[in-house]
């Protein structure tokens, strides 16, 4: 039950132009409820102790249950590093708190509508978006998530509900807050994942890394362009079997085919083929695009005078410029007139461009190579037509048996084998995000001087000291301070860490504080599970609920056939597709018993 439920009801559904009579943590006035996520409620609500522009912030209250000390401390570890980061494809993470038995995270506020919306919206009007807006909003969400990455922070539930509209610019929203909240377990990745965005190893409880997030971001490229999921299906269980061995989906043809070719590498099966945000940023034709980006981003900066949509367009431009600066500083055939410091740049620069291009023709093979294997796999395996999705390789036997309409075996021994075989060379195609630290506190360590301080308390010193120059002072440190010598040498720092032989760049990004043990937090996988209860009750009644959820249970058990499942399914509900929240309940409540008897075992 939401612990402002006086205020919900005081307000009524209305922004009120003052303040409620609730203050929360000394300085938040509860506006309005936003809407009910996954595993909480969001608030609008007004900081008093912001400046003007900055006043409207969003609360998430996400219940929690009683957290013991060592989880509030971690917890509030992670929300400071958080609060650090600033980027302007990045929903702005400002503070966190407890209040009762309450997790409260307070988040820049996007007026605009989100992404999903924004495609539902042109599906209704018969519109499609054209590609130099998706390749300019893809763009900005590269920029944003390779930040995070080189940061070692992973979102784990990218998905278009979670990207906001700001003045036509795209943010993210909730990048970290999955591991702040839940840890990295595994089953916090089942948990926290949406399933049309999963990846196959996240399914197959393989890991989850920088990759997994590029797969998500592959999808909502394919959704901007084809205003559908990328992977459908009637059931949980059909999504997921498409996810793990279907086919990758194409792009229409009035979209470019070098688009079509990025969206293919993002969701190619194998984590290790697909290419990292920094990779993508620095292909041929995303290099072409940033340059019209920024042009484009420069005339609405100058144009537009709402200052917030000013600073936005400025930041966004400062980040594709410094990718930018790097292309033309290559082209400059003056080179006399470089200060040495650019011109040590350039050399470096090549450099690394002589390294990436050796290890880019050497994954090229090994791509090559294994197409081959498959293909061969795939004839020898061509009987063997079932898969199991949620087949993970030391999963309790129950789950291996899990998943009605005939889901077996993802991976057929040969394959799993074949896998194994591959060579070391293998690693040197993109090693780097296999080694990426989990914990950010380590990256926090790693990049101490990258990180300005923008935390609530460093915005408190501000208030008090009534710095006019806040706005222009925030630009300032967080995009200059993040030099292009800095970027510089991430760039190269990535590249040679691409050696399997160079262990010393692996050792440097290697965790020195073991990672995070928090396993999933119980009261919010009850919550959880409790509002997708609620939801399919609202819209199937509980009457049928019921018989939805004991026929799929048995289903599930017995490995009924998914025609027959379908079957069954439409004498209770006018679509069996309806059921797809059902089917995805039995699988997260399974998950979770697994777990516990692992844990009741040990
Ligand atoms: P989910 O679990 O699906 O990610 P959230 O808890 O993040 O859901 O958000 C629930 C709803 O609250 C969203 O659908 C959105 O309408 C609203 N919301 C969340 N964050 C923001 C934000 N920063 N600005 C405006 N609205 C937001
Ligand atoms: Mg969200």
């Amino acid at each position: 039950m939401p612990i402002f439920e006086e205020c919900e009801k005081q307000l009524n559904g209305r922004v009120l132009p003052g303040c409620t009579e609730t203050l929360i943590a000394k300085r938040y006035f509860v506006q309005q409820r936003l809407g009910r996520g996954s595993f909480g409620t969001v608030y609008l609500v007004l900081d008093k102790k912001a400046k003007d522009e900055e006043k409207l912030k969003v609360l998430k209250e996400i219940p929690v249950g009683e957290l013991n000390p060592n989880e509030t401390v971690q917890a509030n570890q992670e929300a400071q590093l958080l609060s650090k980061l600033d980027h302007p494809a990045i929903v702005k993470f400002h503070a966190s708190f407890l209040e009762k038995e309450s997790f409260c995270i307070i988040t820049e506020y996007c007026e605009g509508k989100d992404l999903d919306c924004k495609i539902q919206e042109c599906k209704k009007n018969g519109e499609n978006i054209g590609e130099s807006q998706v390749v300019e909003w893809f763009i900005q969400l590269l920029l944003g998530v390779n930040y995070m990455h080189e940061r070692r922070i992973l979102h784990r539930d990218l998905k278009a509900k979670n990207i906001f509209l700001k003045n036509n610019l795209l943010k993210i929203g909730d990048f970290g807050v999955s591991r702040l909240l839940m840890g990295s377990c595994d089953l916090a990745t089942t948990f926290t994942g949406t399933p049309y965005y999963m990846s196959p190893e996240a399914l197959k409880h393989q890991g989850y890394d920088s990759k997994s997030d590029i797969w998500s971001l592959g999808c909502i490229l394919h959704e901007m362009c084809c205003l559908e999921h990328a992977f459908t299906g009637y059931s949980f269980v059909s999504v997921v079997i498409k996810i793990v061995e279907g086919e990758t989906p194409s792009l229409p043809n009035h979209y470019s085919s070098d688009l079509n070719l990025l969206m293919n590498r993002m969701l190619n099966k194998d984590p290790a083929l697909r290419p990292g945000a920094g990779d993508i940023l620095q292909t041929i034709y995303i290099q072409e695009q940033l340059q019209e980006v920024k042009w484009k981003l420069y005339g609405a900066s100058q144009n537009d005078k709402t200052l917030i949509c000013q600073r936005d367009a400025d930041q966004i431009m400062k980040a594709v410029q410094r990718k930018f600066h790097l292309q033309t500083l290559r082209e400059l055939s003056e080179v006399q007139k470089m200060t040495p410091r650019e011109r040590m740049r350039l050399r470096k620069l090549n450099a690394a461009d002589e390294k990436a291009k050796r290890l880019k023709q050497l994954a090229e093979e090994k791509y090559q190579e294994n197409q081959r294997r498959m293909q061969e796999l795939r004839s020898r395996n061509f009987q063997r037509h079932s898969i199991d999705v949620l087949h993970a390789p030391d999963a309790p036997n129950h789950l291996l048996q899990s998943g009605p309409a005939g889901a077996r075996h993802c991976q057929s021994n040969d394959q799993q084998n074949e896998h194994e075989q591959i060579p070391d060379r293998l690693c040197v195609s993109e090693p780097t995000d296999r080694v990426i630290p989990e914990d950010p506190r380590v990256a926090d360590e790693y990049y101490k001087d990258g990180f300005d301080s923008c935390s609530e308390d460093s915005e408190e010193d501000a208030d008090e000291e009534e710095n006019s120059d806040y706005e222009s002072q925030t630009i300032q440190t967080t995009y200059e301070q993040d030099s292009d010598v800095k970027a510089m040498v991430l760039k190269l720092k990535d590249v040679l860490a691409s050696s399997c032989f160079d262990t010393e760049a692996a050792t440097m990004v290697t965790p020195s504080i073991p990672a995070s043990s928090r396993l999933i937090n119980d009261t919010m996988v009850q919550t959880k599970l409790q509002r997708m209860k609620e939801s399919a009750v609202q819209s199937m009644g509980k009457k049928t609920y019921n018989k939805v959820y004991n026929f799929l249970r048995s289903a599930r058990q017995t490995n009924r056939s998914e025609e027959e499942v379908k079957q069954y399914l439409e004498t209770l509900v006018s679509r069996s597709s309806e059921c797809f929240i059902v089917d995805q309940i039995l699988y997260l409540e399974e998950e979770l018993q697994a777990v516990c008897s692992k844990t009741d075992k040990a």
